[in-house]
């Protein structure tokens, strides 16, 4: 591991290619209606839930059909004019900035549940469909989709930057869970990648390649995602800590003992008390774990029951259950808009978050160190982490127009980073590279493996068309 560089944080400079006019007048030749020049749809297509900004590309595409795809991909490779592939838009670290110009193209519109095989527990869909409406889809097969980054963002989008979320502790990431793929390549043919089987040895893995690679490889334009059975039982808890570091060694303890906990899920006091304003909720403005347990009744029980005595030894207040959907629903909801919440605490503000992932057992020293740092700063902030796979994110609640806010919280993510890679972890282990983390990369892995990243993204994009300027620098 090197040392941490001090420009993990820039933005690159920007360096808009050339879009000839003669381009935008095939695509809009060819797409009509589905190709928009409006200044409001670019800007919306130009940028992410992050705090960075671009020029917007010059053209919006609204892909229909894996055709459509490959003709606009086509067309932008024979102008070698930039393509950024679009989802939901919920991206956090720059990954949808035209920092070379180029044109968007969103595939929202390819929103189809494709098939469903009850049988084989898999189900395939076009790029587009957000994890909600897959789980509104399949609601009556008794199966469904785990992986719940916070916002609904689209399944595309989702393998694209390996997400996971807050049932990865007990359902792994997008890594473990998609099995198959078709992806319009860099010159616009269609391949397939993976099988519905459960497992196969043949050849490179190339799923694996193009799952996590934020849309600079390919653009993925069908996918085979793994479901899984309703749970017989499911149970929801709160337990309020006297101290973080208390629920973080439970946490801890849970893990290390094999508890096959369905979501643990850590909340600073801070992030408790901006949950409680914005969803009207009375919770204790302690810190405090919201976890889940799946199961048969009996396991959901035997489950709880060691929960519990872990807790209790490290002070943990009696556990609040939520064990009626409605109730389940409302806590969960409350969970995935912290970060919703956390912005509104602070009007104006943008959140600079935080993503790195520690092994288990350096949780808590990561964690702690984190902590007082942040506190030491002033900046207002929130904390919430998937704490059962060592991931947390602090939000720096910056004011955009202050210089030195975002100088220091910069330099607060850097030391973070370098704490965590220090510990043997990852500077991100949800949201991916993007821009913003692009130099952090290279400290995490070392120039041999960047070296290699970039071999293989000259070789499958010589034009360097798909998503440019992201992940690294070519
Ligand atoms: C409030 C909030 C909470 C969040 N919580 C989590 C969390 O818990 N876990 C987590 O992992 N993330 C989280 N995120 C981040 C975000 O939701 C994920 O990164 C998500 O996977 C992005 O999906 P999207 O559809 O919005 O993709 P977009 O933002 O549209 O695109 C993301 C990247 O994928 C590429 N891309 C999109 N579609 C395709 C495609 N079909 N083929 C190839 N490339 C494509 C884009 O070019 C871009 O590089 C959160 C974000 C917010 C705002």
């Amino acid at each position: 591991m090197n040392a941490p560089t001090a420009a993990a944080h820039l933005l690159p400079e920007i360096q808009l290619r050339d879009v000839p006019q003669a381009l935008i007048d095939a695509l809009q030749a060819r797409f009509g209606a589905q190709c928009s020049l409006a200044q409001a749809v670019r800007e919306q297509h130009g940028r992410d839930e992050g705090s960075l900004q671009a020029p917007p590309p010059s053209a919006v595409v609204f892909a229909e059909s894996t055709q459509d795809v490959a003709e606009a991909v086509k067309l932008a490779s024979q102008y070698e004019v930039p393509m950024i592939p679009y989802g939901a838009g919920s991206s956090l670290e720059g990954h949808l900035l035209a920092v070379q110009g180029g044109i968007s193209i969103d595939v929202s519109r390819m929103n189809q549940v494709l098939s469903i095989n009850a049988e084989d527990l898999t189900v395939t869909v076009q790029p587009g469909i957000t994890r909600k409406a897959l789980n509104e889809a399949i609601k009556d097969t008794g199966l469904f989709f785990p992986i719940d980054p916070g916002a609904d963002a689209s399944i595309g989008g989702m393998s694209a930057t390996r997400a996971s979320g807050t049932n990865a502790v007990r359902y792994g990431t997008m890594r473990e869970n998609v099995l198959a793929l078709e992806v319009v390549t860099a010159s616009g043919e269609v391949i397939h990648t993976g099988t519905r089987a459960k497992k196969s040895s043949a050849g490179y893995d190339l799923t694996r390649l193009m799952v996590g690679s934020e849309g600079t490889l390919g653009i993925m334009t069908e996918i085979t995602v793994r479901l899984y059975p309703l749970p017989e039982a499911v149970s929801a808890a709160i337990c309020s800590f006297p101290s973080i570091e208390a629920a973080v060694r439970t946490t801890i303890q849970i893990i290390q003992i094999g508890v096959p906990i369905a979501r643990v899920e850590l909340i600073d006091h801070h992030t408790v008390r901006m949950v409680n304003a914005h969803s009207k909720l009375t919770l204790r403005e302690e810190p405090m774990l919201l976890m889940e347990f799946h199961g048969s009744p009996a396991s959901v029980k035997e489950q709880a029951e060691m929960v519990q005595d872990i807790a209790s030894e490290f002070g943990g207040q009696a556990f609040e259950w939520a064990s009626t959907p409605e109730e389940r629903t409302r806590l969960w909801t409350a969970r995935h808009n912290a970060y919703f919440a956390a912005v509104q605490s602070r009007p104006g503000c943008r959140a600079i978050s935080t993503d790195t992932c520690v092994p288990i057992s350096r949780l808590a020293d990561c964690l702690l160190e984190s902590v007082d740092e942040v506190e030491a700063s002033g900046i207002p902030y929130f904390l919430v982490g998937h704490v059962g796979d060592g991931n947390f994110h602090f939000g720096y609640l910056i004011d955009p127009n202050s210089a030195e806010e975002r100088t220091k919280a910069e330099a607060m993510n850097h030391t973070l980073v370098a704490r965590a890679l220090s510990m043997g972890g990852t500077c991100t282990g949800e949201h991916g590279v993007g821009i913003h983390k692009m130099g952090f990369l290279l400290d995490e892995t070392g120039t041999g493996a960047v070296d290699m990243m970039r071999a293989i993204k000259r070789a499958l994009d010589p034009k360097n068309i798909l998503n440019p300027g992201k992940i690294f620098a070519l």
